[in-house]
């Protein structure tokens, strides 16, 4: 019994031995109710663990008003002795001896009354969908994952440092970003030219919400070497894929003295830790998505902690593309950005394994990574993974200020907002890496899950920000 009066189902289902024989209480929803004049049978859910638990009521016993408010989606509480079930399909019940309704839900209305939704229609009830089996079993694994990260990254020894949020610089590089205002948005003050004055806006001058923890978290690196942020991050593409969130996590380990190979290294072994961590601990809800949604999710997820991930330069991986003869939407020449359609390619059919490209373009990656001897490529990394395609993308940063320096100006981002992030390369400047890992790319990983809407509790996609 927890300090509010009640027996989580999980403890009763799992360590039924220690319960049988005793009184307990429960307090959850019900997903159904079946039975006839005499019996009836409520299956009620508390979150705690995918399965339900099943009470047995002795109609005459009870008052039949009472009874008539137990439907699918109330909430009830229920004293009873909890007894090896008769039945089959669970091994414990609970015999009632008395129920209180907390709150009833008017069959009529109720809009998870059935079940077999549609995820589209789930996506609409964003607000009553965690009481599903499926985004409960999503919402534990999802924690279970928050969890493994910073349990994994504290074992380590790094520390988790909290960038911020708001920003004033627009030039990190990775995407367009959303306007932070406190101006009046119908008649905001002009400056003479008639441009917009930013001078009297909240912060002195104009800001947005952060596409990245990444500059900051390298000045964390730069006194506590290894550092990690897990965060919000938000960018504003109107890209409408089931790959991409305006409103995302990432998890950004940033770390003094690596260089690329102990990058990919560490980008190795942390996904496989996660994966393992989910495997051990979140077996029951893996089950649940396996036999639901994806018949190949568990047999997927065991071998991805078992095989060494397949190592190539972008250049080489180009080659491969360009000679392998299959159709693709986009064509290949080395120099462009590889589409999902070519990461899934590499993974799924060429080397059937998860693959780090090394090596890009520097035309095609940020102003911040290391600049090969070659002139052309730069020290960048990406994981691509079965189904999802990219799920990290990190490099070696340039540590050189000259480096540096001429390539913020070759690329148009400007010196005088960066000033602070340019000093760490005048003042003890270090060799050092970091990537960042979508969480909600590894939630699909994990989960199985088809769409990334449906792996955040309130997807934030373009038009949509009704929960
Ligand atoms: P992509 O090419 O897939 O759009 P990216 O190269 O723009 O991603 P990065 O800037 O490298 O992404 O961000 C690091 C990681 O954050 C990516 O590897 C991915 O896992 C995740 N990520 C990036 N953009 C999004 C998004 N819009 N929604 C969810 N996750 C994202
Ligand atoms: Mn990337």
């Amino acid at each position: 019994m927890d300090h509010f009066g009640r027996n989580k189902i999980k403890d009763l289902l799992k360590s039924h031995e220690s319960f049988v024989g005793n009184n307990v209480i429960v307090k959850g929803w019900v997903r159904t109710k079946r039975g006839n004049k005499n019996v009836a049978f409520i299956a009620l859910n508390d979150g705690s663990i995918i399965h339900n638990i099943q009470v047995v009521v002795d109609v005459q016993n009870f008052d039949e008003n009472i009874l008539k408010l137990v439907t699918t989606g109330a909430c009830l509480k229920v004293h009873g002795k909890l007894v090896e079930s008769a039945g089959s399909g669970q091994k414990v019940e609970i015999v009632a001896e008395s129920i209180e309704i907390y709150g009833t839900a008017d069959a009529e209305i109720y809009p998870l009354q059935k079940k077999g939704h549609t995820m589209e229609f789930l996506r609409e009830i964003a607000h009553l969908r965690p009481r599903t089996n499926t985004f409960g079993a999503v919402l534990r694994i999802r924690h279970a994952m928050a969890f493994a990260i910073h349990k994994y990254f504290n074992d380590n020894g790094f520390y988790y440092i909290h960038t911020p949020v708001i920003t004033g610089s627009d030039a990190e590089g990775a995407g367009a970003m959303f306007r932070v205002t406190t101006l009046d948005a119908a008649n905001p003050p002009k400056k003479e030219d008639g441009a917009i004055d930013f001078v009297q806006d909240f912060f002195g001058k104009p800001t947005n919400l952060t596409v990245s923890g990444q500059l900051e978290a390298e000045l964390g690196a730069m006194a506590l070497s290894l550092v990690y942020t897990f965060g919000p991050t938000f960018r504003a593409e109107n890209s409408n894929t089931p790959r991409h969130l305006a409103e995302f996590w990432m998890i950004e380990p940033e770390m003094a003295f690596y260089e690329i190979t102990e990058n990919m290294d560490l980008a190795e072994d942390f996904l496989k830790s996660l994966i393992r961590y989910a495997l051990e601990n979140c077996y029951d809800d893996l089950e649940f998505l396996n036999e639901m949604y994806d018949k190949e999710l568990i047999e997927r997820l065991k071998s991805i902690v078992n095989v060494d991930f397949e190592r190539l330069s972008y250049t080489r991986a180009v080659e491969i593309l360009e000679k392998c003869g299959e159709k693709f939407e986009f064509p290949t020449a080395w120099g462009s950005d590889l589409q999902a359609e070519h990461e899934r390619y590499l993974v799924e059919k060429h080397f059937k394994k998860p693959v780090i490209l090394t090596d890009y373009p520097k035309d095609i990656k940020a102003f911040y990574m290391k600049q090969n001897d070659d002139g052309k490529t730069v020290r960048g990394m990406d994981v691509l993974f079965p189904r999802i395609g990219e799920i990290i993308g990190g490099s070696q940063r340039e540590e050189v200020y000259e480096k540096l320096y001429s390539r913020m100006k070759e690329m148009g981002v400007s010196e005088k907002e960066l000033w602070w992030y340019l000093e760490t390369r005048k003042f003890g400047t270090a060799p050092h890496a970091g990537f960042g890992l979508g969480f909600e790319r590894l939630i699909l990983f994990v989960t199985g899950m088809s769409n990334i809407r449906d792996v955040i509790p309130f997807p934030r996609t373009p038009m949509n920000a009704e929960f």
